[in-house]
């Protein structure tokens, strides 16, 4: 094969349709003999119109990719063999297929609000009034845009067709092109009465309440898609969708990573040496937890199910609570007599030190600052 159709459009093997129709599209517009006359140029559009030749069409796309030559050898020929003009017209003068007039009525824009939202209703769920600014049909018109009594006009300049066909020509002979009617817009219809509480477009700006149920385990980024919710579309069109980001405030007390919560806890020495007993907070109020006799700084504890809710699936994460012991200061004379003897009963008088890299001693350094720097 000497010739790469795919690398011609600068489309991949597994291109589209749509995606070969933008990629030649795009070609065309840099490279068509209108814009660059030069014969490099021309040469490379001859090849380029050759390759969406052959893409475009299912059938010789199929031919190509399974080794054959769709165009049969006789280069430099166009349109032999079932060329589509249509397609190649369409390309080039960015027109949508369809003929005839069009309809008024367009889908309305999508619509992205952000919400804040405290840690506690992303980890339960909560419901949520919102105001926004939208547009709805016009009640004044219902929607079709004109005054009352009045009705639409078939365009003069374009006798209601919508499109205004004019014979061109270009390298690939004359060709007959259609392109929409200034006058109409295409529309084919003109409305000599507008509506005057919409101006014409059949719905007007107006502020609206609505209210909005925050899933348990949404997390900032989420987004809500409330379908239809967004602005209705002109002329009766429909509405499109609204869509809520949420972003989660930060807490005072825990810091979240997916389903999990961490939180710090500083324990005395004498309780992380001797074992204890500890009323903690957590979303859902408080909890006892365990701290066995001898923890260490940097280790954590789980508190399972304590965590936030897992957005579309079942059940809760937990809950980390990370131990920083802290070493007694300002002793007085008798708090320090203590710890002297407690020193001297376990032969620590003398300090014995192990001696080591942070990864050999067990990541005693890196454990605490491993739970909070990965974000
Ligand atoms: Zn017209
Ligand atoms: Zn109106």
């Amino acid at each position: 094969m000497s010739t790469d159709y795919y690398a011609l459009l600068g489309v991949s093997r597994d291109a589209t349709p749509e995606d070969i129709k933008k990629a030649y599209r795009r070609l065309a517009r840099e490279l068509h003999p209108d814009v660059n006359p030069d014969p490099e140029h021309q040469d490379r559009f001859k090849q380029v119109t050759a390759a969406y030749e052959v893409l475009s069409d299912p059938e010789k796309r199929q031919m190509y990719d399974l080794g054959g030559d769709p165009l049969g050898g006789g280069r430099g020929g166009f349109g032999a063999g079932g060329f589509d003009f249509g397609d190649i017209m369409d390309a080039f003068f960015g027109g949508a297929a369809q003929r005839g007039p069009r309809t008024r009525a367009r889908r309305g824009q999508d619509a992205l609000i952000r919400i804040q939202v405290d840690l506690s209703d992303a980890v339960f769920g909560s419901s949520r009034d919102l105001t926004v600014d939208t547009a709805v049909a016009c009640d004044a018109c219902q929607a079709s845009g004109m005054a009352q009594g009045s009705s639409l006009q078939t365009c003069a300049m374009c006798k209601g067709r919508g499109e205004l066909q004019q014979m061109q020509r270009s390298f690939l002979g004359q060709v007959m092109t259609a392109r929409p009617c200034p006058a109409c817009q295409g529309f084919g219809t003109t409305i000599p009465h507008p509506c005057t509480e919409c101006s014409g477009d059949g719905r007007v700006r107006t502020r609206r309440t609505l209210t909005v149920q925050v899933p348990p385990g949404v997390d900032t980024g989420t987004r809500i898609q409330l379908t239809g919710e967004g602005e209705v579309g002109p002329h009766g069109g429909p509405a499109g969708d609204l869509f809520i980001e949420v972003v989660v405030r930060p807490h005072d007390l825990f810091e979240r990573r997916g389903d999990e919560l961490h939180c710090v806890v500083t324990l005395p020495m004498t309780a992380a040496a001797l074992g204890t007993s500890l009323q903690l907070q957590t979303l859902d109020g408080p909890v006892d937890v365990e701290i066995r006799p001898g923890t260490q700084s940097g280790e954590s504890v789980t508190v399972r199910g304590h965590g936030a809710a897992r957005l579309r699936s079942s059940g809760r994460g937990d809950m980390h609570v990370h131990l920083s012991v802290q070493t007694p200061t300002g002793l007085d004379p008798a708090q320090e007599d203590l710890l002297r003897q407690l020193a001297g009963l376990r032969d620590e008088a003398t300090v014995q030190v192990s001696q080591g890299t942070a990864t050999a001693s067990g990541g005693l350094f890196s454990r605490l600052k491993d739970a909070f720097s990965s974000r």
